[in-house]
Parts: structure tokens; sequence; C-alpha cells
């Protein structure tokens, strides 16, 4: 059993991939080819946004959004606690400080409430400028927008949307990667919508901020590609990519279905032995990954180990609060900063998960989660 079975799902779909391929290839069209053009029309249509604007990682993609409000030193800029380390990343590469806050221990996702603590006490403190709030959609789930947004409007901020893990998740009908100001994701091969190599985009409704990551994304070029009015990056999405992406978007409406199946499966099989991932109502969730906690840190490694000995993979997302990481260890953040990320960390395992995933591969995952358990 794989813990993400990317060969399986080439296979469903090697026939129209390897023509989509070699027909890139022998176009001689590598980068920006009008492949590239189609896909983002296609995305921004999927998505609901005006734009989209494609580069070369999730990771590039927050930060062509971060250098179009001009963020950066002196700026505070709000990221869970409990995220893939990128997303803060991305803002500290600008020279901007990002100010950790803790998520729900249900969702996973940014804590509204610590979200507005955090705020008031950058506020007060007045070293920093309140700029930006990144909201990231969490393992598939949408964040929770209403109140990001009721708290963004407020105090001013922008919302960009880390939707990395979110593409193909909803709430109330409204499609993941349309919540923020700007909104981001990674085609990253494990993502939901993964490539075969690195690949993001950006999504937006402001022209003017669509026309601006179009420049940054190819050396702060001007409309003429030779002359150049801004420092930018080398971040574009290779037209091959871009061909095998426009194939896996044809494919995604059933994988994303098959991804909920299996979810759900799992749900059935597990809740009242240990605590599964919350869906709340009106959210559909891309199930980029299914989490389950137990009770503490030595019970999930225990439980970790044995699944290893059963052949089942199994992996912590994520081991490491940000506000923990090396990194930023010369912020000197108080302890008990994040309590509940803090908690997560120690408590939370994730099982196997992909589309190909079949009845007989999670009955032996739930199995033996509760063959350890008793
Ligand atoms: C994967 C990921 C990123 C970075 O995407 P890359 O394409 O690998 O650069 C950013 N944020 C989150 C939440 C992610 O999961």
């Amino acid at each position: 059993m794989q813990f993400r079975d990317l060969r399986r799902q080439y296979c469903a779909l090697k026939s129209d991939i390897d023509i989509a391929v070699s027909d890139v290839v022998s176009s001689g069209d590598y980068i920006m080819g009008s492949r590239v053009r189609e896909l983002e029309k296609e995305l921004a249509d999927y998505v609901g946004t005006k734009h989209c604007i494609s580069c070369a990682s999730g990771t590039d993609a927050l930060i062509l959004a971060l250098k179009v409000w001009g963020i950066g030193e002196g700026d505070a800029v709000f990221v869970p606690d409990f995220t893939f380390f990128a997303t803060a990343e991305a803002v500290s590469s600008e020279g901007a400080s990002p100010i950790f806050v803790d998520v729900d221990k249900d969702t996973f996702n940014i804590d509204p409430a610590d979200l507005e603590e955090k705020i008031k006490l950058t506020v007060r403190n007045g070293e920093l400028k309140p700029r930006v709030i990144v909201a990231v959609d969490l393992f598939g789930l949408p964040a929770n927008y209403p109140a990001i947004r009721s708290i963004a409007d407020r105090y001013g901020l922008f919302i960009l949307e880390d939707g990395a893990q979110g593409f193909g998740g909803s709430l109330n009908g409204k499609r993941s990667c349309s919540f923020g100001d700007i909104s981001t994701t990674s085609f990253f091969p494990a993502k939901p919508l993964g490539c075969y190599g690195d690949g993001g985009a950006c999504f937006t409704d402001n022209d003017e901020w669509a026309a601006l990551m179009d420049s940054y994304r190819m050396h702060g070029k001007s409309l003429s590609k030779y002359e150049n009015v801004r420092i930018g990056m080398n971040s574009r999405l290779d037209t091959v990519q871009a061909a095998i992406l426009q194939v896996k978007l044809k494919a995604f409406a059933d994988e994303l279905a098959a991804v909920n199946r299996v979810a759900d499966e799992y749900s059935n099989l597990l809740y009242d032995i240990v605590k599964i991932p919350a869906i709340p109502e009106g959210f559909f969730s891309s199930r980029a990954q299914y989490t389950i906690r137990l009770n503490n840190e030595a019970e999930r490694d225990d439980l970790q180990t044995y699944l290893k000995e059963q052949g089942i993979p199994s992996t912590v997302y994520y081991p490491t609060p940000l506000h923990r990481q090396p990194a930023y260890r010369n912020l000197g953040i108080p302890t008990s900063y994040c309590p509940v990320t803090d908690k997560l960390c120690e408590t939370v395992l994730s099982l196997p998960m992909h589309p190909y995933l079949t009845q007989e591969d999670i009955n032996s995952v739930c199995n033996a989660i509760k063959c350890f358990l008793k």
C-alpha cells in the first residue's frame, strides 16, 4: 500500500497524458506556450475568479502575491502556526514578519479568536504594521472565511488564501482559491491537483494585481518583453506541466468524488475509536490528507510504528509548530504561544489517502488501528 499512489493515477490517465506530453515536446513551444494560457483560463473558470496567473511553485505564488501588495520590512503578516513551512517562509523571504496564530483543534485551520488576539497585540506593540492574513486550507478544508473576512475588514488587512492543499474544496458552493483578495495553489505532485514536477498559480479578480503578477513572474517585464520596469523573478509554469494539468483537470471531478468516498469510509470505520477530521456544515474538503488525532504523543508514535510493521504507511503532518522551527528560533517566541498547535503536533497522524485506494486497503488500515487500540 502507498501513502499517495501517484503511479496508479498515471496508469489510469496514461494514454491522454502521454499524448499531451509528446505534443508539447514535438511542438518546440516549451516556455509560456499556448497551453499555459489555455490552462490558466480553465483554472480561473473552475475556481470562479477573473484571473489565474500560473508560476513555478506554490511558494512562488505566495511570494508573488506579497510582492504585488508591496509587503516587506516592518509589515506583520498573520500565518497559522500549524501548516507547511512555505506559508511563513514566503513572508520572511520578502523581509516581512510572520506572526504565528493558533489553529482550531477540530478543523486544523486558523482560529479567528486567536487571530484577532494576535492582531490586537501587534497593534498595541506598535513595532510592526499589520497588513495581511494568510489563511491556509489545511488538508483540503477551506478556512473559516466568513469570520476571517470580517476580521480583515475591521482591521483593514488583505486576505491571502494559501490553497496549496485546498484546490477543489468549497464553502457554501463557492470554490477554494477564490476566498482571498489573492489566492494561491500548488501543483506539487502530491497536492490535490498535481503535475509531474513543481508548479503553482495565483488567482484574483483584480485586473491591476493580475497584470503585476504577470510582470513579476517574468523578471518584472513591461508589456514589452525586454523592458524591465521592476525587480521580479523567473517563475513560470512549464508548458509540459500545463499540458499534464489540462489532462488531470478533466479527471479531477471524479478523483475529488473518489477521495471523498475514501474519507467517508475511513470516518465510518473510525469515528468511535479515534478523533476524525471535522467537516463543518457547508464546507467541502478536497481531502488532501485524512488526519486523525490520538490521545497523546506516545500513543501516536506507537500506532505509527505498529502500522509500519503491518506494511501500512502513515505520516505526521506536521511534527513541529512553525514558531518552534529552528529557522524561527531567533524570534524568542514564548512557550505556550500556540498551545493547540503544540498539542496537534504531538497527536496527529495522516493515513494513506488517494483516489485509487481500494476498500480492501481502507479495511486493512482501519482494522490495524482498531487492533492496536484494543
Ligand atoms: C505545499 C505547500 C506550499 C508550497 O507549495 P510548493 O509548490 O511546494 O512550493 C505552501 N503552502 C502549503 C500549505 C503547502 O501545503
